[in-house]
This record gives C-alpha cells, sequence and structure tokens, in this order.
C-alpha cells in the first residue's frame, strides 16, 4: 500500500472511495476543500470527477459537504483514468 501524502493544505476531509478500498488504494477518495474565499466547501471524487455542486446536496457548507462525501464514497466504484 502506498505511504500516505501529505494533504494539500486547503483539504478538509478525505474519505476512501469503494474502488480505493478494493484496490487498496489510498488515492482513489472523496476530497472537501474549504477555501479562504466565500466560494465555500468543494468537493470532489477523484474516481468519477462528480463534484458536490453536481449533487443533490444543495449548499456549500462543511455538513453537506461531509453528507456527500461519505455516501459518494461508500457507493463509487470508479476507476481514475490512468495518466501513465
Ligand atoms: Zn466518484
Amino acid at each position: 500500500m502506498a505511504a500516505q501524502a501529505t494533504w494539500p493544505k486547503n483539504i478538509v476531509a478525505r474519505y476512501l472511495t469503494d474502488a480505493g478500498k478494493a484496490l487498496a488504494d489510498p488515492t482513489i477518495t472523496v476530497d472537501l476543500s474549504e477555501n479562504s474565499d466565500e466560494s465555500g466547501v468543494l468537493g470532489i471524487c477523484r474516481g468519477c470527477e462528480s463534484t458536490l455542486d453536481d449533487s443533490r446536496y444543495y449548499g456549500r457548507d462543511l455538513g453537506a459537504g461531509r453528507d456527500w462525501a461519505q455516501g459518494h464514497a461508500e457507493t463509487c466504484r470508479a476507476l481514475p483514468r490512468p495518466t501513465a
């Protein structure tokens, strides 16, 4: 299993997806980030690239973000496109 790298500074939470769990790949996660400007909490899945904005969750607060990220990560089986 790959060592867990340091998180980028604006990442506030990370959820391992179902695919990441199956492959023991800690890089396939749903990431929540919080920016210092007024944009609020952003979420993106690194497996399928769907975002919090795409979801049925309304709002960009941390609570909505966590609900979406947890639920999405539990069911997402998408594999990120290999870059190499
Ligand atoms: Zn996903």
